[in-house]
């Protein structure tokens, strides 16, 4: 029976999420959405529900949000967690408050915690103030983001724009006095009918005590960061066995292959390190708007296949990017692509590709759609934020998805000898 079940307001924050708890001892799954009724549920101690529902409109975000609880109560787990970013993306009607106000009602719980802080990765909560290594959250890119405009830092009055009931604060005060002292705020706060509770955090170890305080909470909402002292609590209840393999997948055999839709710098140079040993072969959207000459590029790969991992890639540096976007549009010319790779990447399955490694955050979503994949086992990790997957439906796929700017040059290569 799995212990923990979570929700992910996106895609690569599901897997992120799912990277840290294996980290941590649990076996972890990533469903793409809610399975359809009948699937059966995965053998892992924590599920993670993959949804996009971060910009999606209130009742929308609510409704899936609500579908996915449903999903994970039935498949046995008993704490639940919503993930949302390490920056709190939102806006003032939502949706990170109405959703876990909606998760709350339907659990029948009167109170949740909402910890983004990450500090390994320059996220801390200070007197309820998020920060982004030095700044202020909204001294920061996010201040101007199209979808969510981060323009207050102060996460306490930001969330109680979104939500009906009352928001409070765990300060760092108490939060450095560790788990009992939290525990205790908490529930003084629950009395007075406080409902969302913004927690401090400062470094790993609060990180910690906040997860040991949160035992017997059935809603946990947070970055990935705040998850990291929960399987601990499973631990320490005899729940979850002490696992050195949490990280373990089955072994996949096949031809490999990298599919490139992402034109962020370090994918740009992923491509450039990767072609310089391997086989390569270059998208022109302007010749896609023409229609995608699918047996031309299976043409060019069988034969490469066979000897090593081959590359197909449309990523291109920015006045490139600029040039395709003025002629096609910036829409349009994303779609081809995404597409395009999307049906390189069914007809290379097809042809006997097991391991594939996407670059692209939106080019992964338009493969994984392509491939009709419901289920991932997550691995150890490649680069930080990245791991290996192994699909659960057949035919068994090793994947590695990789959104824009993560991964070290040779990613790609990496990729492949960390898979199973
Ligand atoms: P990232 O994770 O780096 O943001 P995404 O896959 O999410 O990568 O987004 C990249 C977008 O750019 C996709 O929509 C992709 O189809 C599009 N794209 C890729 N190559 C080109 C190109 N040469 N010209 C224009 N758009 C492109």
């Amino acid at each position: 029976m799995p212990l923990l079940g979570a929700i992910a307001d996106d895609f690569t924050g599901a897997t992120d999420l799912c990277s840290m708890l294996v980290r941590n001892g649990m076996r972890a799954v990533q469903m793409v959405g809610v399975p359809p009724a009948g699937y059966p549920v995965p053998d892992a101690d924590a599920l993670t529900v993959a949804l996009k529902s971060r910009t999606a409109p209130v009742a929308a975000a609510l409704e899936a949000s609500l579908a996915a609880l449903v999903w994970l109560r039935r498949a046995g787990c008993r704490q639940f967690f919503f993930k949302y970013c390490s920056t709190f993306d939102s806006t003032p009607e939502g949706n990170i408050g109405p959703v876990a106000e909606g998760l709350l009602d339907a659990l029948g719980i009167p109170q949740t915690i909402y910890c983004p802080a990450f500090p390994e990765n320059g996220r801390t909560l200070y007197k309820g103030h998020l920060f982004v290594g030095d700044r202020l959250l909204s001294d920061t890119h996010m201040r101007h983001h199209p979808l969510t405009p981060m323009t207050d830092s102060n996460l306490v009055r930001w969330l109680g724009r979104q939500t009906r009931r009352r928001v409070g604060l765990a300060d760092y005060g108490v939060v450095s006095r560790g788990p009992e002292a939290i525990r205790a705020h908490l529930a003084r706060l629950r009395d007075e009918g406080v409902a969302h509770v913004l927690v401090d955090a400062l470094e790993d170890a609060h990180l910690r005590a906040i997860g040991r305080a949160c035992r017997d909470f059935s809603l946990i909402t947070g970055g990935s960061g705040v998850a990291m002292g929960l399987p601990e609590n499973f631990r320490a209840a005899g729940l979850l066995p002490e696992r050195s393999d949490a990280d373990r997948l089955p072994p996949v055999a096949g031809y490999e292959a990298v599919l490139a839709g992402s034109c962020s710098a370090a994918t740009l140079e992923q491509v450039a390190v990767f072609q310089r040993r391997h086989p390569a072969l270059r998208l022109d959207p302007l010749e896609l708007a023409r229609g995608l000459d699918l047996e031309r590029v299976m043409a060019w790969a069988r034969p490469h296949l066979a000897q090593g991992p081959v590359l197909v890639y449309a990523s291109a540096p920015p006045e490139e990017v600029a040039r395709v976007q003025e002629s096609l549009g910036r829409e349009r010319a994303g779609a081809l692509v995404e597409q395009a790779l999307a049906a390189i990447a069914t007809a290379l399955v097809r042809e006997g590709t097991r391991r594939l490694v996407v670059a692209g955050g939106e080019t992964s979503g338009a493969v994984v759609e392509a491939l009709g994949i419901r289920a991932l086992r997550i691995g150890p990790a490649i680069d930080p934020g990245v791991p290996a997957t192994v699909t659960l439906d057949e035919p068994h796929l090793a994947l590695a998805l990789k959104s824009g700017n993560f991964g070290a040059p040779d990613f790609f290569l990496k990729a492949f000898r960390v898979m199973p």
